[in-house]
């Protein structure tokens, strides 16, 4: 959540950037008191109390209780509106509702083919945020802002890379195009940056300062957080971890390379590799049938959490993150899959980087996109102050 630009160091420009304290501390900690929110901001009480008051007027925040202006509990109000996450997967949209303090209120998810053009998946989009929305009371409903996520590298041009497996999406400017459609800012980010976001706020990754959020989908995504912040490289595509080359004269990979991580472990390739056994079966049904003993499908898997051990162990020994969270559909196998991550980053990683990184599945499942999508919606929220 941010606030309306203002010259730097002007008096305006310190408001709005104790405004956006006053806001986060009540996200991350809310409902607090008045008094808690001066200590986690080292705000003057003057100075939260005079934010608070205008932040009410204004209908985004509520008060409630307590002895004295301090005493009383501030929270959002119910009724100040709500963000959307929009999360485009290989095969899939799902809508999120969130409210100010980014809790997600409703979800859904509809199935969208692969090759659909961009316009026809913004247009499911809308009509699930809309059958959401209806769900919601009426003041409630006033939307403020919109996070979109897509299975493509965005670069720093704001265009959906050539690297995207939505065909559809290629070469299109993915914020206006969806700020146009839902009528409200629109900010885009990679699905793996809006996972690795997710479970750093809310889920496996809290209380680290730097992790990889790993996602294991169709294809194979990385997010980063270094020092508290997703990072994205000056390129605006970093992350690419799926494309990193585990065997030069591997199988060809949908980039053009050969034998990258994504050409072994991605589900799309788990698909293919399971294929003399059976065609025609989802990611989902193979990681049941692997979990369920099937012996062809947990050599795959088991496999899979090897080679993507190897590729953790360039990220671990570079980056050095406290932890690394496997998510995706793939990743819904669990210590089946990341117990051969753990074996691959012993095998490759420096000896005292593999004692203290942990591997985790994640906490939010094969959910973190689209929780983070809704946490990406509150940036764009432009607070009426
Ligand atoms: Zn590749």
């Amino acid at each position: 959540m941010s606030v309306s630009p203002a010259a730097p160091g002007s008096t305006a420009a310190l408001r709005l950037a104790n405004v956006d304290r006053v806001v986060r501390a009540l996200r991350s900690g809310g409902p607090l008191t008045q008094a808690e929110v001066s200590r986690t901001t080292e705000l003057a009480p003057a100075t939260v109390s005079n934010i608070v008051k205008s932040l009410v007027a204004a209908g985004v925040l509520q008060t409630s209780g307590g002895a004295g202006r301090r005493g009383a509990t501030v929270e959002f109000a119910e009724t100040a509106g709500v963000v959307a996450g929009v999360d485009f997967g290989h095969s899939h949209v799902q809508v999120g509702l969130g409210d100010l303090s980014g809790r997600v209120l409703a979800s859904r998810q509809v199935p969208l083919a692969h090759d659909h053009r961009y316009d026809d998946g913004l247009g499911v989009a809308l009509e699930l945020l809309a059958e959401l929305s209806n769900g919601l009371p009426g003041p409630a409903r006033s939307l403020h802002g919109v996070g979109l996520g897509l299975p493509a590298p965005i670069g720093t041009t704001g265009l959906v890379d050539a690297g995207s497996i939505l065909p559809g999406w290629i070469g299109v400017d993915a914020a206006a195009v969806a700020g146009e459609a839902f009528g409200v800012t629109t900010i885009v980010d990679n699905d793996a940056n809006l996972g690795a976001l997710a479970e750093f706020t809310v889920g496996a990754g809290v209380g680290t300062h730097s992790m990889a959020y790993i996602k294991v989908a169709s294809g194979v995504g990385c997010g980063l957080v270094l020092d508290g912040r997703v990072y994205r490289g000056g390129l605006g595509t970093a992350g690419e971890l799926g494309h990193v080359t585990i065997d030069e004269s591997g199988p060809l990979c949908r980039c053009g390379n050969r034998g990258c991580l994504e050409a072994y472990v991605g589900g799309s390739s788990l698909i293919q590799q399971y294929a003399p056994v059976q065609t025609d079966i989802g990611v989902p049904e193979l990681i049941d049938r692997a979990l369920d003993g099937d012996v062809g499908a947990r050599r795959l898997v088991e496999d899979a959490g090897r080679h993507l051990g190897h590729a953790v162990s360039l990220v671990a020994n570079l980056l050095a993150p406290e932890a690394v969270v496997v998510g995706g559909e793939v990743g819904v196998a669990g210590d089946l899959l990341l117990d051969a991550v753990r074996e691959g980053l012993r095998r490759h990683a420096l000896e005292n980087v593999v004692g203290r990184i942990r591997v985790v599945p994640a906490a939010l499942g094969t959910e973190s996109s689209a929780v983070g999508a809704v946490l990406l919606g509150l940036e764009a929220v432009r607070l009426p102050i």
